[in-house]
């Protein structure tokens, strides 16, 4: 059994270990390796203690637990958590307090999921290294001169670094597949609309999902049953639409059709390549056949990422005026002043690199020439993976072309930094569920992370293809996961 969170209920329930001692050595922890890793920006132990004495009363009753009763876990920090400060780790949401939950956090909370913090990331998710963060990035693990990725860089961190058993983190455009491939956990990012989004602050909201980062497929699967479902507060929710899909993990992959599209390979670094030839090996001798195709439209992905998901940010991000949320700059003469201090001073360079693309590429003059080009390749790409979809059951990939990078690779070249998202935006401009799963290591012991993609609310399969690879290789390719980094 390789579900941790299978494995904490287990020692819960036959009294090995109270969820209180459990909350405590979690907290323990954090207090002597968050110093190290950055993870956590508030810690909220109080909470999660008073949560694990409810848990250790119900299992003292010998009340059945729910699937994530009891288990230590955290939210990236753009989740709304009622009463927890929420920052999305940006000054201008310093001091701002929510009041209300996000879906997600509604339904873990009902569950006594034992939240021990809200973990670090990059200011409102626009990144990939986390170090676009006011409180400064998470460390990897793994290295600690290298980035722990992101956006969500604190949970894969925190999960990582045996800080949490598992975590929520978003995912617009590979910010939970892309640090979870950095750090050598699990991470999926689920179909557009299978998880509320209420409660989620928003940044490229047609492109926003949250999913879970966890440290095996099976965890992965559980938490995503538990929060897939139908949400009438968020108007594109649809939820699961098929069985729990941990229920369907152990189906045999014989005659499985695994997708490979060559535009997906082309300028990934050797190792990685050679990693995911050796996933592909796995998968034949599962019995999965491989087909191979060309998707000549993905070429486009990041251009028409970075121009719809900063124009929607442009949208999105006018709400923080220094009225209605968090930090207010304190000298100005009128109003206009007011504001244009509050978001000068508030954000980052980066989220105003990103209202600014944003707000050109939707003037006059500009709309046609970039917005509605990339909404119409976004509808080709949402054709291409149709046909794809046609020809196998699931898309192979790598997660990121290199494995992590080390602290200021940001700083040195925001493009470069991009170029980084190639393999993970496809999924989201499409709407499609995809999983990053361990699959090797560099030759100085970074993980590399596969991807598999599948089509619209087909999350089952893929994670049972995942399941699969795990259940093969687990030994080597999950080393990280299965013991927990030393630190
Ligand atoms: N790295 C991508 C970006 O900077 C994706 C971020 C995300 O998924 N939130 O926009």
């Amino acid at each position: 059994m390789y579900s941790k969170i299978k494995k904490i209920q287990e020692q819960l329930t036959s009294g090995q270990i109270s969820c209180v001692e459990l909350t405590q050595s979690y907290l323990k922890a954090m207090e002597s390796d968050n110093k190290k890793l950055n993870a956590y920006v508030n810690p909220t132990a109080e909470l999660a203690l008073e949560t694990a004495k409810r848990v250790d009363r119900k299992i003292t009753s010998g009340e059945q637990l729910l699937p994530l009763e009891g288990i230590p876990m955290t939210l990236k920090d753009n989740i709304s958590t009622k009463g927890i400060e929420t920052t999305c780790c940006s000054k201008i949401l310093k001091g701002y307090v929510p009041i209300y939950n996000a879906t997600v956090w509604d339904i873990l909370q009902n569950q006594n999921a034992v939240l021990l913090g809200k973990t670090n990331m990059d200011e409102f998710a626009m990144g990939s290294s986390c170090e676009t963060s006011c409180f400064g990035g998470a460390l990897n693990p793994h290295d600690f001169s290298r980035v722990a990725g992101g956006s969500s860089g604190g949970v894969a961190s925190a999960v990582c670094g045996n800080l949490a058993a598992f975590g929520l983190g978003s995912d617009t455009g590979g910010s939970i597949r892309q640090p979870a491939s950095f750090c050598g956990i699990v991470g999926l990012k689920p179909t557009y609309g299978a998880v509320s989004r209420y409660g989620l602050i928003a940044y490229a909201s047609s492109f926003d999902q949250i999913g879970p980062i966890t440290t095996s497929v099976e965890d992965a699967a559980l938490v995503y049953d538990a929060i897939s479902l139908y949400d009438e507060k968020d108007s594109t929710s649809r939820g699961r639409v098929s069985a729990p899909a941990s229920e369907s993990l152990n189906k045999s992959i014989k005659g499985m059709k695994i997708g490979i599209a060559k535009e997906y390979f082309e300028g990934i670094r050797g190792d990685v390549n050679e990693a995911m030839q050796n996933a592909i090996k796995v998968y034949e001798s599962l019995g999965a056949e491989i087909v191979y195709f060309d998707m000549p439209s993905l070429k486009y992905s990041l251009s028409v990422y970075y121009i719809l998901a900063c124009a929607e940010a442009s949208s999105n991000l006018g709400r923080y005026d220094g009225i209605r949320y968090g930090y207010q700059a304190e000298h100005y003469a009128d109003r206009d002043e007011m504001v244009c201090k509050t978001r000068s001073e508030g954000f980052g360079d980066e989220v105003k690199r990103r209202i600014l693309l944003g707000t050109y590429v939707l003037s006059a003059g500009y709309y046609d020439a970039y917005y509605k080009k990339a909404q119409n390749l976004r509808g080709a790409l949402v054709k291409a993976f149709q046909e794809a979809f046609t020809k196998c059951d699931v898309v192979l990939a790598p997660t990121v072309p290199m494995t992590a990078f080390p602290l200021n690779f940001t700083a040195q070249d925001a493009v470069e930094t991009y170029l980084t998202d190639i393999c993970t935006v496809p999924v989201n401009i499409a709407g499609l569920p995809g999983i990053s799963v361990p699959c090797g290591f560099d030759a100085s012991g970074l993980p590399i992370g596969m991807q598999l993609i599948g089509d619209r609310f087909c999350e089952a399969t893929i994670l049972n293809a995942a399941h699969q690879y795990e259940a093969a290789t687990r030994e080597t390719t999950f080393r990280a996961a299965d013991m927990g980094v030393k630190l």
